[in-house]
């Protein structure tokens, strides 16, 4: 039997290539954590932590501190097949979701390793690649559709993901407005709006763009305004989804039962694997669409993204995110993930097929 020895929680910082602006906040650099963990066997699990504070009010220390005073020595000592013990042993602290959701996903590579199969195989190997959407940030409608053609153009994308909450909304109309007619009838485009919408704001915003044909929006405003956020559900043609609002299976439950979304946004960076499938199949359950959304996801929890993505159905129904990587300058793997033709096949290496660059990790970690 495998044992974990120690888990270790690595902070390092790579820059964007350019800053990414959503309504809540932005990024400049990518100060993640690469989470590791250790066994008797000698087998290495990996995964990548991203704190997004303005949304779990976790910081790259926060994450560091949470592995090794908690969760390390929870682990320690534990079989990482025990899946339901530790994730119970990890519930014992509150809040910490992607410092969690890191120790989840670097023990089923450690899983996949041990038994030599691919983590895809092990979750239910449903698809051999996934459609790919891009997360377009703020900017002005120029910039945006110029960055939305060049990623086109690169990988062969046709789905977006487009941010908007700014006041007035009448500046992400515009920006949408050009998106469309810039990028045609054929390409994908929903909104994000990350909460920053006031009042109706969402519902006037979705009616001026009652021709462009959007296929989705996502948080449209403030969570907590209930009256405001089920009238928008109510009495909008395009589907709502739950994302930063509903981030664990009882929060999901409660918005959908609420009638205060249609869909929800599954993302493995903060509820792992184990605790993502238990959302999936909620949501299969209540005939509920999900979307694979993405943390603003390094290289390294891009593999696990592709990898959850492509094993079930539901996540397969619609474009993954998974591009966010492609606008970080650098990573720390010996090949980034790879997208072709739009699509992004999940690591068939046992594990994760994480293949770490040490000479990376040593001239990007700030420890040391
Ligand atoms: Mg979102």
């Amino acid at each position: 039997v495998v044992k974990v020895t120690a888990i270790e929680a690595i902070p390092f910082e790579i820059p964007f290539r350019r800053p990414f602006a959503f309504a809540s906040g932005t990024v400049t650099v990518a100060d993640h954590v690469l989470v590791r963990v250790r066994t008797d066997e000698g087998i290495v699990g990996h995964a990548e932590a991203p704190p997004r504070p303005y949304t779990y009010g976790e910081s790259q220390t926060s994450i560091v501190a949470a592995v090794y005073d908690w969760f390390s020595p929870a682990v320690t000592g534990a079989d990482p097949f025990g899946r339901e013990r530790i994730s119970a042993r990890l519930a014992r602290i509150v809040g910490n979701p992607t410092a969690k959701a890191a120790v989840d996903i670097a023990l089923w590579d450690v899983i996949g390793q041990a038994v030599g199969q691919p983590v895809h195989s092990l979750l239910g190997g449903f698809a051999e690649s996934v459609r790919v959407t891009h997360m377009l940030g703020l900017g002005s409608p120029s910039e945006m559709v110029d960055e939305a053609s060049r990623i086109r153009d690169t990988y062969g994308i046709s789905s977006f993901k487009v941010k908007v909450g700014r006041t007035p909304f009448a500046v992400d109309v515009e920006a949408v407005r050009a998106l469309r007619s810039a990028l045609g009838d054929d390409v994908e485009l929903y909104l994000d709006a990350n909460r920053g919408w006031r009042g109706d704001d969402a519902l006037r915003a979705l009616a001026a763009l009652a021709d462009a044909g959007i296929a989705m929006l996502e948080e449209p405003g403030r969570a907590d305004d209930i009256l405001t956020r089920r009238r928008t559900v109510e009495r909008s043609l395009v589907p709502i989804v739950g994302d930063e609002s509903c981030t664990r299976a009882a929060e999901v439950a409660r918005l959908l039962l609420d009638r205060s979304c249609d869909m929800i946004s599954i993302k493995t960076s903060r509820t792992g694997f184990t605790d993502s499938a238990k959302i999936v199949g909620l949501c299969e359950g209540l005939g509920v669409g999900v979307v694979l959304g993405n943390q603003i996801d390094g290289a390294v929890a891009t593999l696990a993204g592709v990898t959850f993505a492509a094993a079930h159905r539901a996540t397969t129904e619609r474009p993954a995110e998974l591009s966010a990587f492609v606008d970080i300058a650098d990573h720390l793997l010996i090949e980034p993930p790879e997208i072709v033709d739009g699509r992004m096949a999940p690591p068939q290496q046992p594990g994760l097929g994480i293949a770490i660059d040490d000479d990376k990790v040593d001239h990007y970690r700030v420890d040391r």
